[in-house]
């Protein structure tokens, strides 16, 4: 059987293929992949860029993907075809220092499907069966998808530690954000501030019970201030910039959290004042993948706790994939899902 993939040959340069399937190997499961989102990693790799991961060409893109069994190999007892599915991508070596200790994400050998094997811009995926994930209730499968941007939020949000009743500021209101706005609620947020340029964004935040702040017409610490003299609990910065970095920065209160969420420009350089983290006590975080957290984004896809229909902009068919790519990051664009 033959089936439809969007290949990365080399920067800038994706065509549509005929490939044929392969059958599951022991402890392999197919899936009918059929939703996908588009995450700035698959850009920086698209263009060539130093982001989180480097790819192995020819490969498929595309890690955010969920949808349906078709078939499993002889090990795989605790799925059945229909079963409706996503994935972990990341895969850790589980031999070097890192998985021996317990922090697979950070393992030295990391590798991930959609970025060094093929992953979900393709009617069909391999995956080993240790990275499959099945929804007990039916979801959209577009939602589905987003359980592993939403895995990533909750590594970043339980790294926060925040506690009921603190106040958050979230930086950046593209998807990332407005999950991180949900998660800081969810997580017992008292007040949450949501910063963006991009006025739909705002409202989207707004709806979503957040504070919104117009970066282009107040700076978000001195909007905080107006409510909170000391400033908030903790900042969760996602849009990539160094300006709303510092702005997460100074938002914080004395012995604050700054979480940096969003994956910069890798030769992206932080202008802040050293005494001011010394004085001020702060807690800088950083946050890599999802060790651990894809069953509960699952389980939170699933509770329908988490808005995410909202979230989702654009949906495009596999043949768009570069205009799904040049969408990404534009004013109107939250999320973009290849829908298969
Ligand atoms: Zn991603
Ligand atoms: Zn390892």
């Amino acid at each position: 059987m033959n089936y439809r993939a969007a290949v990365f040959h080399d920067t800038e340069h994706i065509t549509i293929q005929t490939k044929e399937v392969r059958k599951p190997g022991p402890k392999e499961v197919l899936i009918r992949v059929r939703a996908c989102g588009v995450c700035g990693t698959d850009l920086h790799l698209y263009h060539g860029a130093p982001g989180s991961a480097s790819a192995t060409p020819p490969v498929v893109l595309g890690h955010e993907f969920a949808g349906e069994v078709t078939e499993t190999g002889s090990d795989v007892t605790d799925l059945r075809s229909g079963d409706q599915v996503t994935v972990d991508p990341n895969l850790a070596c589980g031999d070097c220092w890192y998985c021996r200790n317990g922090e697979r994400n950070l393992c030295s050998n990391l590798t991930a499907i959609g970025v060094n094997f093929d992953g979900g811009f393709a009617e069909y995926c391999l995956v080993p069966f240790s990275q499959v994930y099945r929804f007990d209730r039916p979801v959209s499968h577009h939602h589905a998808a987003m359980a592993e941007p939403l895995a990533c939020c909750l590594h970043g949000i339980d790294r926060v530690a925040l506690k009921q009743g603190q106040t958050v500021a979230v930086v950046g209101c593209g998807a990332i954000g407005l999950i991180m706005v949900q998660l800081a609620f969810l997580g017992g947020a008292s007040r949450v501030y949501a910063s963006d340029p991009v006025a739909k964004r705002r409202d989207l935040a707004e709806q979503l019970g957040a504070v919104p702040v117009d970066p282009g017409r107040q700076e978000l610490p001195t909007v905080i201030r107006r409510d909170i003299p000391e400033g908030v609990d903790s900042a969760v910065e996602c849009a990539g910039n160094p300006a709303a970095m510092l702005q997460a920065f100074q938002s914080v209160r004395r012995g604050g959290t700054v979480l940096l969420f969003s994956v910069p420009e890798a030769d992206a350089v932080l202008n802040v004042p050293v005494y001011d983290i010394y004085f001020r006590e702060l807690r800088i975080l950083g946050s890599f993948t999802n060790p651990a957290t894809q069953g509960r984004a699952v389980d939170l896809v699933s509770s329908g706790r988490i808005q995410l229909e909202q979230l989702i902009s654009h949906q495009l068919p596999l043949e768009s994939i570069k205009d799904a790519f040049r969408l990404f990051g534009k004013p109107d664009a939250i999320k973009i899902v290849v829908a298969l």
